[in-house]
Protein backbone atom coordinates (compact mmCIF):
# COMPACT_ATOMS: atom_id res chain seq x y z
CA UNK A 1 0.00 0.00 0.00
CA UNK A 2 1.01 4.04 -0.63
CA UNK A 3 1.25 6.15 1.55
CA UNK A 4 -0.57 9.66 1.41
CA UNK A 5 2.80 12.33 0.76
CA UNK A 6 0.73 15.42 0.66
CA UNK A 7 -2.09 16.84 2.48
CA UNK A 8 -5.62 16.02 0.10
CA UNK A 9 -8.29 18.28 1.56
CA UNK A 10 -10.97 15.21 0.03
CA UNK A 11 -9.07 13.05 3.02
CA UNK A 12 -10.20 15.50 5.80
CA UNK A 13 -13.85 14.47 4.45
CA UNK A 14 -13.52 10.74 3.47
CA UNK A 15 -14.39 8.91 6.51
CA UNK A 16 -11.98 6.43 8.43
CA UNK A 17 -9.89 4.62 6.73
CA UNK A 18 -12.00 1.34 5.20
CA UNK A 19 -11.32 -1.89 4.59
CA UNK A 20 -13.37 -2.43 1.44
CA UNK A 21 -12.06 -0.91 -1.41
CA UNK A 22 -14.64 0.81 -3.02
CA UNK A 23 -13.65 0.34 -6.41
CA UNK A 24 -11.85 -2.57 -8.04
CA UNK A 25 -9.03 -1.68 -10.42
CA UNK A 26 -7.48 -3.57 -12.71
CA UNK A 27 -3.86 -5.14 -10.87
CA UNK A 28 -1.65 -4.29 -13.91
CA UNK A 29 -3.36 -0.79 -13.73
CA UNK A 30 -3.24 -0.66 -10.11
CA UNK A 31 0.64 -1.05 -10.23
CA UNK A 32 1.59 1.28 -12.64
CA UNK A 33 -0.36 3.21 -10.57
CA UNK A 34 2.24 2.68 -7.68
CA UNK A 35 4.97 3.99 -9.88
CA UNK A 36 4.14 7.60 -9.12
CA UNK A 37 6.89 8.88 -6.82
CA UNK A 38 4.92 11.60 -5.97
CA UNK A 39 7.51 14.32 -7.22
CA UNK A 40 4.69 16.82 -8.30
CA UNK A 41 7.03 17.56 -11.55
CA UNK A 42 3.26 16.84 -13.28
CA UNK A 43 2.18 20.05 -10.98
CA UNK A 44 2.47 22.82 -13.26
CA UNK A 45 1.48 20.36 -17.01
CA UNK A 46 -1.73 19.94 -15.31
CA UNK A 47 -4.18 22.61 -16.24
CA UNK A 48 -7.01 21.67 -13.49
CA UNK A 49 -4.19 22.00 -10.86
CA UNK A 50 -2.94 25.22 -12.58
CA UNK A 51 -6.28 26.68 -12.35
CA UNK A 52 -7.76 25.66 -9.08
CA UNK A 53 -4.27 25.76 -6.87
CA UNK A 54 -5.93 22.49 -5.11
CA UNK A 55 -3.87 19.08 -4.71
CA UNK A 56 -7.02 16.95 -5.09
CA UNK A 57 -7.03 18.89 -8.71
CA UNK A 58 -3.73 17.37 -9.12
CA UNK A 59 -2.25 14.67 -11.29
CA UNK A 60 -0.29 13.30 -8.03
CA UNK A 61 -3.28 13.79 -5.63
CA UNK A 62 -5.54 12.43 -8.17
CA UNK A 63 -3.59 9.19 -8.57
CA UNK A 64 -3.36 9.12 -4.62
CA UNK A 65 -7.43 9.07 -4.48
CA UNK A 66 -7.83 6.20 -7.49
CA UNK A 67 -4.68 4.19 -5.61
CA UNK A 68 -6.96 4.81 -2.38
CA UNK A 69 -9.93 3.80 -3.49
CA UNK A 70 -8.64 0.73 -5.36
CA UNK A 71 -6.83 -0.32 -1.95
CA UNK A 72 -9.25 0.42 1.00
CA UNK A 73 -7.97 4.09 2.47
CA UNK A 74 -10.19 6.13 0.69
CA UNK A 75 -14.14 6.39 0.43
CA UNK A 76 -16.03 7.30 -2.83
CA UNK A 77 -17.81 10.29 -1.48
CA UNK A 78 -18.82 13.38 -3.60
CA UNK A 79 -15.92 15.55 -3.50
CA UNK A 80 -13.34 12.60 -4.32
CA UNK A 81 -15.35 12.27 -7.25
CA UNK A 82 -16.10 15.71 -7.96
CA UNK A 83 -12.03 15.88 -7.85
CA UNK A 84 -11.76 12.80 -10.55
CA UNK A 85 -14.57 14.02 -12.61
CA UNK A 86 -12.58 17.52 -12.92
CA UNK A 87 -10.13 15.76 -14.71
CA UNK A 88 -9.73 16.24 -18.53
CA UNK A 89 -7.87 13.24 -19.40
CA UNK A 90 -5.56 15.53 -21.47
CA UNK A 91 -2.36 13.74 -20.10
CA UNK A 92 -0.80 16.44 -20.01
CA UNK A 93 0.98 15.16 -16.92
CA UNK A 94 2.12 11.76 -18.80
CA UNK A 95 4.86 14.20 -20.89
CA UNK A 96 6.14 16.10 -17.61
CA UNK A 97 6.51 12.39 -15.62
CA UNK A 98 10.13 11.34 -15.40
CA UNK A 99 8.33 7.91 -13.55
CA UNK A 100 6.21 7.61 -17.01
CA UNK A 101 3.38 6.78 -14.82
CA UNK A 102 0.41 5.57 -17.59
CA UNK A 103 -2.05 8.03 -16.02
CA UNK A 104 -4.36 7.60 -18.61
CA UNK A 105 -4.88 3.85 -17.67
CA UNK A 106 -5.73 4.93 -14.11
CA UNK A 107 -8.31 7.67 -14.91
CA UNK A 108 -10.27 5.74 -17.21
CA UNK A 109 -10.31 2.35 -15.24
CA UNK A 110 -11.49 4.32 -12.39
CA UNK A 111 -14.11 6.22 -14.42
CA UNK A 112 -15.70 2.54 -16.24
CA UNK A 113 -15.59 1.25 -12.36
CA UNK A 114 -17.85 4.54 -11.40
CA UNK A 115 -20.25 3.97 -14.28
CA UNK A 116 -20.81 0.69 -12.99
CA UNK A 117 -21.39 1.95 -9.55
CA UNK A 118 -22.89 5.56 -9.54
CA UNK A 119 -26.01 6.59 -11.26
CA UNK A 120 -25.95 9.36 -13.39
CA UNK A 121 -28.13 12.37 -12.73
CA UNK A 122 -31.00 12.78 -15.23
CA UNK A 123 -29.05 15.62 -17.11
CA UNK A 124 -26.34 13.25 -17.07
CA UNK A 125 -28.46 10.17 -18.77
CA UNK A 126 -29.83 12.99 -20.69
CA UNK A 127 -26.26 13.70 -22.36
CA UNK A 128 -24.86 10.51 -22.30
CA UNK A 129 -27.80 9.43 -24.53
CA UNK A 130 -26.98 12.36 -26.84
CA UNK A 131 -23.64 11.21 -26.88
CA UNK A 132 -24.12 6.96 -27.20
CA UNK A 133 -26.90 7.80 -29.54
CA UNK A 134 -26.40 10.78 -31.48
CA UNK A 135 -22.94 11.71 -31.93
CA UNK A 136 -21.52 8.30 -32.83
CA UNK A 137 -24.20 7.37 -35.53
CA UNK A 138 -23.29 9.98 -38.50
CA UNK A 139 -27.06 9.68 -39.72
CA UNK A 140 -28.53 10.79 -36.71
CA UNK A 141 -25.99 13.39 -36.55
CA UNK A 142 -26.51 14.57 -39.77
CA UNK A 143 -30.49 14.69 -39.08
CA UNK A 144 -30.11 16.16 -35.88
CA UNK A 145 -28.24 19.25 -37.46
CA UNK A 146 -30.34 19.38 -40.88
CA UNK A 147 -33.15 22.13 -39.12
CA UNK A 148 -29.79 24.29 -38.08
CA UNK A 149 -28.24 24.01 -41.44
CA UNK A 150 -31.17 25.12 -43.26
CA UNK A 151 -31.79 27.94 -40.99
CA UNK A 152 -27.94 28.91 -41.57
CA UNK A 153 -28.77 29.01 -45.19
CA UNK A 154 -31.67 31.49 -45.33
CA UNK A 155 -29.81 33.42 -42.70
CA UNK A 156 -32.15 32.82 -40.11
CA UNK A 157 -29.96 30.97 -37.78
CA UNK A 158 -27.61 34.15 -37.16
CA UNK A 159 -30.69 36.43 -36.88
CA UNK A 160 -32.29 33.49 -33.90
CA UNK A 161 -28.81 33.66 -32.09
CA UNK A 162 -28.56 37.81 -32.71
CA UNK A 163 -31.82 37.84 -30.84
CA UNK A 164 -30.70 36.01 -27.97
CA UNK A 165 -33.01 32.90 -28.40
CA UNK A 166 -30.52 30.44 -27.82
CA UNK A 167 -29.77 32.12 -24.48
CA UNK A 168 -32.91 30.26 -22.87
CA UNK A 169 -31.20 26.93 -23.44
CA UNK A 170 -29.56 24.87 -20.40
CA UNK A 171 -26.02 25.31 -20.19
CA UNK A 172 -24.82 22.17 -22.26
CA UNK A 173 -26.88 22.80 -24.88
CA UNK A 174 -25.88 26.13 -25.00
CA UNK A 175 -22.76 25.37 -25.61
CA UNK A 176 -23.32 22.51 -28.22
CA UNK A 177 -25.30 25.68 -30.15
CA UNK A 178 -21.98 27.48 -29.71
CA UNK A 179 -19.78 24.84 -30.96
CA UNK A 180 -22.15 24.44 -34.35
CA UNK A 181 -19.41 25.86 -37.47
CA UNK A 182 -21.46 28.52 -38.82
CA UNK A 183 -21.88 27.02 -42.40
CA UNK A 184 -21.30 23.17 -43.50
CA UNK A 185 -23.05 21.20 -46.12
CA UNK A 186 -26.72 20.20 -45.60
CA UNK A 187 -25.71 17.08 -46.06
CA UNK A 188 -22.13 16.01 -46.11
CA UNK A 189 -21.96 13.20 -48.41
CA UNK A 190 -19.11 10.12 -47.97
CA UNK A 191 -16.11 10.00 -49.21
CA UNK A 192 -14.95 8.34 -52.01
CA UNK A 193 -14.00 4.66 -51.27
CA UNK A 194 -10.68 5.20 -53.55
CA UNK A 195 -8.84 7.98 -54.23
CA UNK A 196 -5.83 7.12 -56.45
CA UNK A 197 -2.74 8.87 -55.91
CA UNK A 198 -2.89 11.55 -57.77
CA UNK A 199 -5.73 10.30 -59.77
CA UNK A 200 -8.59 12.17 -58.61
CA UNK A 201 -10.13 14.64 -61.10
CA UNK A 202 -9.59 17.63 -58.58
CA UNK A 203 -5.82 16.90 -58.06
CA UNK A 204 -4.50 16.27 -61.49
CA UNK A 205 -6.98 19.76 -62.47
CA UNK A 206 -5.81 21.62 -59.44
CA UNK A 207 -1.66 20.09 -59.25
CA UNK A 208 0.64 21.85 -61.29
CA UNK A 209 1.52 19.85 -64.30
CA UNK A 210 5.02 19.57 -63.65
CA UNK A 211 4.80 17.77 -60.58
CA UNK A 212 1.58 15.36 -61.72
CA UNK A 213 4.25 12.15 -62.92
CA UNK A 214 5.63 12.26 -59.50
CA UNK A 215 2.34 11.08 -57.88
CA UNK A 216 0.71 8.80 -60.42
CA UNK A 217 2.91 5.53 -59.15
CA UNK A 218 0.96 5.23 -55.35
CA UNK A 219 4.47 5.15 -52.90
CA UNK A 220 1.88 3.60 -49.95
CA UNK A 221 -1.71 2.49 -49.32
CA UNK A 222 -3.56 4.18 -46.81
CA UNK A 223 -6.63 3.74 -44.95
CA UNK A 224 -8.61 6.98 -44.62
CA UNK A 225 -10.31 7.36 -40.93
CA UNK A 226 -13.21 10.04 -41.16
CA UNK A 227 -14.77 10.13 -37.68
CA UNK A 228 -18.07 10.07 -36.71
CA UNK A 229 -18.50 13.20 -35.29
CA UNK A 230 -15.59 14.45 -37.53
CA UNK A 231 -16.65 12.93 -40.91
CA UNK A 232 -20.36 15.86 -40.12
CA UNK A 233 -18.43 18.31 -38.96
CA UNK A 234 -15.25 18.29 -40.71
CA UNK A 235 -16.33 17.26 -43.93
CA UNK A 236 -14.39 19.46 -46.04
CA UNK A 237 -11.04 19.03 -43.63
CA UNK A 238 -11.56 15.38 -44.88
CA UNK A 239 -11.59 15.53 -47.90
CA UNK A 240 -9.36 17.89 -47.99
CA UNK A 241 -6.67 15.83 -46.34
CA UNK A 242 -7.76 13.18 -48.84
CA UNK A 243 -6.70 15.31 -51.81
CA UNK A 244 -3.54 16.28 -50.16
CA UNK A 245 -2.48 12.61 -49.54
CA UNK A 246 -3.20 11.64 -52.96
CA UNK A 247 -1.04 14.49 -54.17
CA UNK A 248 1.25 13.65 -51.72
CA UNK A 249 1.71 9.88 -53.31
CA UNK A 250 -0.84 7.82 -51.31
CA UNK A 251 -3.83 5.58 -52.65
CA UNK A 252 -6.18 6.47 -49.87
CA UNK A 253 -9.03 4.28 -49.19
CA UNK A 254 -12.08 5.33 -47.56
CA UNK A 255 -13.39 2.12 -45.65
CA UNK A 256 -17.17 2.22 -46.03
CA UNK A 257 -17.52 -0.20 -43.25
CA UNK A 258 -15.71 2.11 -40.82
CA UNK A 259 -16.95 2.71 -37.56
CA UNK A 260 -16.47 5.43 -34.86
CA UNK A 261 -13.19 4.84 -33.25
CA UNK A 262 -14.61 4.54 -29.42
CA UNK A 263 -13.14 7.68 -27.57
CA UNK A 264 -16.63 8.77 -26.44
CA UNK A 265 -17.62 6.03 -25.04
CA UNK A 266 -14.08 4.35 -23.41
CA UNK A 267 -13.75 8.00 -21.88
CA UNK A 268 -17.11 7.92 -20.45
CA UNK A 269 -16.42 4.82 -19.46
CA UNK A 270 -18.78 2.52 -21.18
CA UNK A 271 -15.56 0.10 -22.53
CA UNK A 272 -17.65 -2.59 -23.88
CA UNK A 273 -18.87 -0.54 -26.59
CA UNK A 274 -15.88 0.94 -27.47
CA UNK A 275 -14.64 -2.28 -27.82
CA UNK A 276 -16.78 -3.80 -30.06
CA UNK A 277 -15.87 -0.10 -32.32
CA UNK A 278 -12.32 -1.17 -32.54
CA UNK A 279 -13.16 -4.95 -33.53
CA UNK A 280 -15.71 -3.68 -36.18
CA UNK A 281 -12.91 -0.94 -37.53
CA UNK A 282 -10.05 -3.40 -37.38
CA UNK A 283 -12.13 -5.68 -39.41
CA UNK A 284 -12.88 -2.69 -41.83
CA UNK A 285 -9.19 -1.61 -42.12
CA UNK A 286 -6.86 -4.83 -41.93
CA UNK A 287 -9.56 -7.58 -43.15
CA UNK A 288 -8.42 -11.44 -42.79
CA UNK A 289 -8.08 -12.32 -45.90
CA UNK A 290 -8.48 -8.60 -47.69
CA UNK A 291 -5.81 -6.36 -48.80
CA UNK A 292 -4.25 -4.52 -46.05
CA UNK A 293 -3.14 -0.98 -45.56
CA UNK A 294 0.24 0.16 -44.95
CA UNK A 295 -1.14 2.87 -42.39
CA UNK A 296 -4.28 3.82 -41.39
CA UNK A 297 -4.96 7.67 -40.88
CA UNK A 298 -6.75 10.19 -39.39
CA UNK A 299 -6.63 14.37 -39.08
CA UNK A 300 -8.60 14.01 -35.44
CA UNK A 301 -6.20 14.40 -32.80
CA UNK A 302 -9.09 12.23 -30.41
CA UNK A 303 -9.60 9.53 -33.21
CA UNK A 304 -6.07 8.76 -33.75
CA UNK A 305 -5.42 8.54 -30.28
CA UNK A 306 -7.91 5.98 -29.55
CA UNK A 307 -7.01 4.05 -32.55
CA UNK A 308 -3.16 3.79 -31.65
CA UNK A 309 -4.42 2.11 -28.55
CA UNK A 310 -7.08 -0.66 -29.53
CA UNK A 311 -3.99 -2.96 -28.90
CA UNK A 312 -4.36 -2.03 -25.67
CA UNK A 313 -8.17 -2.05 -25.67
CA UNK A 314 -8.02 -5.39 -27.08
CA UNK A 315 -5.17 -6.90 -25.33
CA UNK A 316 -7.13 -9.89 -23.25
CA UNK A 317 -9.47 -10.53 -26.71
CA UNK A 318 -7.82 -13.84 -27.62
CA UNK A 319 -9.14 -13.38 -31.37
CA UNK A 320 -8.39 -9.90 -31.62
CA UNK A 321 -5.42 -9.07 -29.59
CA UNK A 322 -2.66 -9.48 -32.72
CA UNK A 323 -4.60 -8.10 -35.09
CA UNK A 324 -5.62 -4.76 -32.71
CA UNK A 325 -1.57 -4.94 -32.08
CA UNK A 326 -0.89 -4.71 -36.00
CA UNK A 327 -3.96 -2.16 -36.49
CA UNK A 328 -2.31 -0.21 -33.64
CA UNK A 329 1.29 0.25 -35.30
CA UNK A 330 -0.17 1.29 -38.62
CA UNK A 331 -2.15 4.35 -37.31
CA UNK A 332 -0.64 7.48 -38.41
CA UNK A 333 -1.93 11.67 -37.65
CA UNK A 334 -2.26 13.04 -41.30
CA UNK A 335 0.50 14.93 -40.10
CA UNK A 336 2.93 12.11 -40.10
CA UNK A 337 2.33 10.62 -42.94
CA UNK A 338 2.52 13.99 -45.27
CA UNK A 339 5.90 14.82 -43.28
CA UNK A 340 6.94 11.44 -44.33
CA UNK A 341 5.55 11.63 -48.29
CA UNK A 342 6.70 15.01 -48.78
CA UNK A 343 4.02 17.55 -50.24
CA UNK A 344 4.08 18.74 -53.81
CA UNK A 345 5.07 21.70 -54.64
CA UNK A 346 3.04 24.58 -52.85
CA UNK A 347 2.36 26.94 -55.75
CA UNK A 348 0.09 29.66 -53.24
CA UNK A 349 1.63 31.66 -50.74
CA UNK A 350 0.02 32.00 -47.57
CA UNK A 351 -0.14 35.55 -46.14
CA UNK A 352 -1.01 34.97 -42.59
CA UNK A 353 0.01 35.43 -39.18
CA UNK A 354 -0.31 32.22 -38.07
CA UNK A 355 -0.32 30.05 -34.61
CA UNK A 356 -0.46 26.55 -33.41
CA UNK A 357 -2.09 25.10 -30.45
CA UNK A 358 -0.95 21.28 -29.52
CA UNK A 359 -4.12 19.38 -29.76
CA UNK A 360 -3.97 17.43 -26.20
CA UNK A 361 -4.29 14.10 -27.82
CA UNK A 362 -1.59 14.89 -30.34
CA UNK A 363 0.87 15.71 -28.44
CA UNK A 364 0.66 14.22 -24.98
CA UNK A 365 -1.26 10.99 -26.35
CA UNK A 366 0.67 10.50 -29.81
CA UNK A 367 3.72 12.58 -28.45
CA UNK A 368 2.83 14.10 -32.12
CA UNK A 369 4.25 18.13 -32.29
CA UNK A 370 6.72 18.09 -35.13
CA UNK A 371 5.20 17.08 -38.42
CA UNK A 372 2.65 19.62 -37.92
CA UNK A 373 4.85 22.41 -37.33
CA UNK A 374 7.47 21.25 -39.80
CA UNK A 375 4.63 20.79 -42.42
CA UNK A 376 3.54 24.49 -41.48
CA UNK A 377 6.96 26.19 -41.22
CA UNK A 378 7.15 24.92 -45.20
CA UNK A 379 3.90 27.64 -46.14
CA UNK A 380 5.41 30.08 -48.55
CA UNK A 381 4.39 33.06 -47.02
CA UNK A 382 3.08 31.88 -43.54
CA UNK A 383 4.45 33.55 -40.61
CA UNK A 384 4.55 31.25 -37.35
CA UNK A 385 4.60 32.91 -33.94
CA UNK A 386 4.91 30.06 -31.26
CA UNK A 387 1.98 29.76 -29.09
CA UNK A 388 2.71 30.58 -24.97
CA UNK A 389 1.47 27.29 -22.98
CA UNK A 390 0.97 25.70 -26.63
CA UNK A 391 0.45 22.52 -25.07
CA UNK A 392 -1.66 23.11 -21.98
CA UNK A 393 -5.53 21.75 -23.02
CA UNK A 394 -8.42 24.27 -24.36
CA UNK A 395 -10.95 22.74 -22.37
CA UNK A 396 -12.14 20.86 -25.30
CA UNK A 397 -10.95 17.06 -24.17
CA UNK A 398 -13.85 14.90 -26.38
CA UNK A 399 -17.02 15.78 -24.30
CA UNK A 400 -15.56 17.23 -21.16
CA UNK A 401 -16.82 20.57 -22.30
CA UNK A 402 -20.09 19.82 -22.18
CA UNK A 403 -19.88 17.85 -19.25
CA UNK A 404 -17.45 20.20 -17.37
CA UNK A 405 -18.76 23.67 -18.82
CA UNK A 406 -16.86 26.17 -16.52
CA UNK A 407 -13.86 24.63 -16.60
CA UNK A 408 -13.36 23.90 -20.16
CA UNK A 409 -14.73 27.89 -20.64
CA UNK A 410 -11.98 29.35 -17.75
CA UNK A 411 -9.33 27.08 -20.13
CA UNK A 412 -10.74 28.39 -23.24
CA UNK A 413 -10.04 32.08 -22.07
CA UNK A 414 -6.61 30.92 -21.01
CA UNK A 415 -6.35 29.62 -24.20
CA UNK A 416 -7.26 32.73 -26.20
CA UNK A 417 -5.29 35.08 -24.22
CA UNK A 418 -2.33 32.89 -25.01
CA UNK A 419 -2.82 33.75 -28.53
CA UNK A 420 -4.34 37.01 -28.08
CA UNK A 421 -0.41 37.94 -27.15
CA UNK A 422 0.86 36.38 -30.18
CA UNK A 423 -1.16 38.97 -32.54
CA UNK A 424 -2.06 35.89 -35.06
CA UNK A 425 -5.34 36.05 -36.87
CA UNK A 426 -5.01 32.39 -37.43
CA UNK A 427 -4.93 29.72 -35.27
CA UNK A 428 -4.16 26.05 -36.18
CA UNK A 429 -4.62 23.00 -34.54
CA UNK A 430 -4.93 19.45 -35.31
CA UNK A 431 -8.30 18.52 -33.83
CA UNK A 432 -11.89 19.26 -34.58
CA UNK A 433 -13.15 19.35 -30.70
CA UNK A 434 -10.14 22.39 -29.75
CA UNK A 435 -10.92 23.68 -33.33
CA UNK A 436 -14.84 24.26 -32.59
CA UNK A 437 -13.86 24.81 -28.44
CA UNK A 438 -11.52 27.51 -29.28
CA UNK A 439 -13.13 28.99 -32.19
CA UNK A 440 -17.07 29.20 -30.09
CA UNK A 441 -15.12 31.08 -27.40
CA UNK A 442 -13.40 33.37 -29.47
CA UNK A 443 -17.10 34.32 -31.28
CA UNK A 444 -18.05 34.69 -27.29
CA UNK A 445 -15.59 37.09 -26.19
CA UNK A 446 -15.70 38.74 -29.50
CA UNK A 447 -12.23 37.96 -30.03
CA UNK A 448 -11.22 38.07 -33.94
CA UNK A 449 -9.95 34.61 -34.64
CA UNK A 450 -9.83 31.93 -37.78
CA UNK A 451 -9.24 28.43 -36.08
CA UNK A 452 -8.18 26.00 -38.52
CA UNK A 453 -6.76 22.44 -38.87
CA UNK A 454 -3.37 22.69 -40.71
CA UNK A 455 -4.42 20.41 -43.23
CA UNK A 456 -6.95 23.82 -44.63
CA UNK A 457 -3.47 25.63 -44.75
CA UNK A 458 -1.54 23.08 -46.77
CA UNK A 459 -4.38 22.90 -48.79
CA UNK A 460 -4.49 26.13 -49.51
CA UNK A 461 -0.89 26.40 -50.43
CA UNK A 462 -0.92 23.70 -52.93
CA UNK A 463 -4.16 23.98 -54.65
CA UNK A 464 -5.01 27.37 -53.77
CA UNK A 465 -8.28 26.76 -51.75
CA UNK A 466 -9.88 29.40 -50.00
S1 LIG B 1 -4.91 14.20 -17.44
FE1 LIG B 1 -4.69 16.45 -17.58
S2 LIG B 1 -6.23 17.29 -16.16
FE2 LIG B 1 -6.00 15.09 -15.66
S3 LIG B 1 -4.47 15.05 -14.03
FE3 LIG B 1 -3.33 14.78 -15.98
S4 LIG B 1 -2.71 16.85 -16.60
FE4 LIG B 1 -4.31 17.07 -15.01
S1 LIG C 1 5.46 13.55 -12.23
FE1 LIG C 1 4.92 11.38 -12.27
S2 LIG C 1 5.95 10.49 -10.49
FE2 LIG C 1 5.95 12.72 -10.21
S3 LIG C 1 4.06 13.12 -9.01
FE3 LIG C 1 3.52 13.35 -11.15
S4 LIG C 1 2.74 11.33 -11.76
FE4 LIG C 1 3.87 11.04 -9.84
Amino acid sequence: MSTAPVALDVLKNSPSASSKPAIELDPRTYRRGLSCVHCGLCLPACPTYTQTGNEADSPRGRIQMMLGLADGRIELTDSVKKHLDLCLDCRGCETACPSSVVYHELIEDTRAKFAQLTKPTAQGRFMQWIFFHIFVHPTRLKLALLPARLMQKIGLYALLRKAGLFNILPMQLRKMEQMLPSSGPLWPKRLPEHSRAGGMDTVLKMLNPATRADVTKPKVTVGFFAGCIGSVMFDKVNRQAVELLAACGADVYAAPMQKCCGAIHHHNGAHHPAEELAKRNIDAFLPKDGPQVDYIVSNIAGCGAMLKEYDFLLRDDKEYADRAKEFSKRVRDVSEVLAQLGLPKMNHTVNETITYHDACHLAHAQKVTEAPRKLLASVPGLKMIPLPESDICCGAAGTYNLTQPVMATELAERKLKNIAATHASICATGNVGCQMHIQSQAHARHQELKVVHPVEILHRAVFGSK
